[in-house]
């Protein structure tokens, strides 16, 4: 039988995280305030905010928390209407609600991006807006900036899973008024937990900081982009010293020690991703039963999975495709056709009344999901993409041949 790629099993750590991680414990300096200066948590805030090029970044223990803290530190009064799309992770709603703000849903279009028509209807009355680039698929941020600038209202980015994304040539995550990520260990770049927060805006970030958990005068261990306390920061410290509560969402130097030594590895990652996502999205795109939606013009992608769309299969022939997938060892989930997936709108009870989105539950219903992690090789993403490829075959008969 074939070897099927473990899908699941991490890159290993770069070496250079053991000696850091070493030092750390022998020092047992693991809080980020502790060093006069140059702790682990200061130093990766200074290289992701340079690598991405933004003037700030807050570390902080996962990217729930940084969407959480984007949305106190702009200010939102209680029951404010937060637009997100209708297909995201949990997490997005959640951080809404953990706000005590209220989220309202827009449709996503089956290449999983906002659709800008209902996005454009559901703007009215809203005072911030999470647009979520959902498995790394770039939403049309021109569009989306052009509305939201028009009308004031703040965009934040969730790039949890898009780091190494470029629209028009600029960094996601960067276009809007604050961008977060993720170093959960299923993004690009792994910690196990943990999150950053990027902006250009000293006041928002100010906020952001003291409410990570910057109690007293912690919060002079935060620089500006020359290394030095700005005279904006320093004011804006200033400003909000006292006067907001502390939510202790931040990142142990031990986080930060590991997730360091990978920021030069990302740009390799991001190409190896690429590589393996557009050799598969060809190879199955060559199959009349499956359809990888094309990326917008302006994107270029930074993939560690592939998403696609089931075409002509009903429900049960959708979920014949995945088991027997599954039976010859890839794990293809389809959204919105197990009880729990945290991904499916209908599932986040939480919010009480989920409102309908006919056309975001149609994709849910055939787009599936399949891990493709960037350490594959060639021979590996053909393994999987032959065991999709007949896994439709099996279940829908072969493919007619056209032309005969
Ligand atoms: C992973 C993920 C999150 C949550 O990130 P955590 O660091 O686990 O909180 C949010 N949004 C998207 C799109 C994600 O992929």
């Amino acid at each position: 039988m074939r070897q099927v790629p473990n899908v699941h099993e991490a890159e290993p750590i770069p070496t250079a995280a053991r000696a850091a991680i070493d030092d750390l414990l022998q020092s047992g300096d693991l809080f980020r305030y502790n060093a006069a200066q140059d702790a682990p948590v200061s130093l990766l805030e200074r290289e992701f905010a340079d690598m991405i090029g933004t003037k700030y970044a807050l570390a902080v223990s996962s990217c729930s928390a940084a969407l959480f803290l984007s949305l106190k530190a702009l200010g939102l009064p209680r029951d404010a209407k937060v637009l997100i799309p209708g297909f995201t992770f949990a997490a997005v709603p959640s951080s809404v609600v953990h706000a005590d703000c209220v989220p309202v849903l827009c449709e996503v279009g089956d290449n999983y991006r906002v659709n800008m028509a209902d996005f454009a209807a559901k703007l009215d009355g809203v005072q911030a807006v999470i647009i979520s680039h959902m498995r790394g698929h770039t939403s049309d941020m021109d569009a989306i900036m052009a509305l939201c600038d028009a009308r004031g209202i703040p965009v934040v980015e969730d790039a949890a899973h898009s780091l190494g994304t470029t629209w028009n040539g600029q960094n996601i995550g960067t276009i809007g008024k604050v961008g977060c990520f993720s170093f959960q260990s299923y993004k690009m770049i792994n910690a196990g937990e943990g999150g950053i927060l990027i902006t250009d805006d000293a006041d928002l970030v100010a906020r952001a900081v003291i409410m990570s958990g910057a109690y007293e005068h912690a919060w002079k261990k935060h620089k500006g982009p020359h290394g030095d306390n700005s005279t904006d920061l320093v004011d804006a410290f200033a400003r909000w010293q006292n006067k907001l509560p502390l939510y202790n969402l931040r990142m142990s130097n031990l986080s930060a020690a590991v997730i360091r030594p990978q920021i030069p590895e990302l740009m390799r990652r991001v190409r190896d991703g690429r590589t393996n996502h557009d050799y598969v999205a060809a190879r199955l795109n060559g199959s009349a039963y499956i359809a990888v939606p094309d990326k917008l013009d302006p994107e270029l992608r930074a993939p560690d999975s592939i998403q696609f769309n089931l075409v002509g299969m009903s429900d049960d022939e959708t979920r014949a495709f995945a088991d027997v997938a599954a039976a010859n060892g890839v794990k293809v989930q389809v959204f919105g056709l197990s009880t729990d997936n945290a991904r499916a709108f209908w599932n986040w009870q939480f919010l009480g009344d989920v409102p309908e989105l006919p056309q975001t539950r149609a994709m849910l219903m055939r787009a599936c999901d399949v891990r493709l992690p960037v350490r594959l090789t060639k021979d590996e993403c053909d393994v999987i993409t032959d065991i999709l490829l007949e896994a439709a075959e099996t279940v829908m008969g072969p493919v007619p041949a056209y032309g005969t």
